[in-house]
């Protein structure tokens, strides 16, 4: 009887000890868990597609939001990549303006996925590639919004830290080239903040500075594949970068990126990414600076 109280309460101080143990182990993790379910991260991919633009945006509210999907060849490449992420729902899709590479992909993006809005420029064309745009958005039961300066887009919170995107541009309807009539969204989280400049070049980029609205950022995603008839001075000087990525396919026929754009980076210190030389390139972030999944093509 004696030994079989001591044996009993010798197990129930076992069970004491192991409870008191796997409760520091669940305290324990859940410190280090918390964090991590609370750390709502932004995740914007510069899609590798040669010499074209797509990116995918993961906002740290849980949406997703997609601007480009690359020439007509690169739909399913562009499909797989957001697939593979888990995404099966787009809340916002933004056609920059009405060029191939641009909108090539949108079309098969649109068909594989649940569509939020639309966005596209008032700017249309005759292409069988636009008409095949217009096509699937009519296919999902929705019509384009207008994408243009002064067009909020998103403008909430996550992990109490402001979330905006906003279209700095197109300023105008006149444009009179695709290029220019490109939407331009500045994207903006806590204190980390992107300018995707679409094809924008001299003429809209001085719309765009003349206009006052905010087109400071961080990343800036180099207007017309790092073209020299895009990045002009005064408009760079309204970003103010510190890091630029150009999206252009590698030997491409139209040498982008130019070299006076690379060197007008490289004289601001600005950090270069390339998907010509580097592929997709992710940058993460917590609303806090950011991390890049490769080191900088150039950097100062
Ligand atoms: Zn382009």
């Amino acid at each position: 009887m004696k030994l079989a109280s001591r044996f009993t309460s010798g197990k129930h101080l076992g069970n004491r000890i192991m409870l008191s143990f796997l409760l520091m182990a669940s305290l324990v993790l859940g410190y280090f868990n918390l964090p991590a379910q609370a750390a709502a991260n932004l995740q914007v991919h510069f899609i590798d597609v040669g010499q074209a633009d797509s990116f995918l945006i993961q906002l740290p509210n849980g949406q997703n939001m997609v601007i480009d999907g690359g020439n007509n060849a690169d739909g399913t490449t562009v499909v797989n990549y957001i697939k593979s992420k888990g995404i099966t729902r787009l809340d916002y899709v933004v056609g920059t303006h009405p060029d191939e590479d641009h909108i090539g992909g949108l079309d098969t993006v649109i068909n594989n996925f649940t569509v939020g809005k639309v966005y596209l420029p008032s700017r249309t064309s005759t292409t069988q590639t636009y008409t095949d745009l217009i096509n699937a958005i009519k296919a999902k039961g929705l019509t384009a919004t207008k994408a243009a300066a002064g067009v909020t887009i998103l403008n909430t919170t996550a992990d109490s830290k402001a979330l905006t995107a906003v279209m700095v541009g197109p300023v105008k309807d006149t444009y009179s080239t695709n290029n220019n009539a490109s939407a331009v969204i500045r994207l903006a989280y806590g204190s980390t903040s992107f300018l995707f400049s679409g094809d924008a070049e001299l003429e809209a980029e001085t719309d765009m500075v003349n206009s006052g609205r905010t087109l400071s950022a961080n990343i800036y995603k180099a207007g017309h594949h790092g073209s020299r008839t895009s990045s002009s001075d005064a408009y760079l000087n309204k970003i103010n970068p510190s890091v630029a990525v150009i999206s252009c396919g590698a030997g491409n026929t139209y040498g982008h990126p130019h070299a006076e754009t690379i060197s007008k980076l490289q004289a601001r210190g600005i950090k270069i990414y390339r998907t010509d030389l580097q592929g997709t390139i992710i940058f993460t972030t917590s609303g806090s600076g950011w991390v890049v999944n490769k080191s900088p093509w150039w950097q100062p």
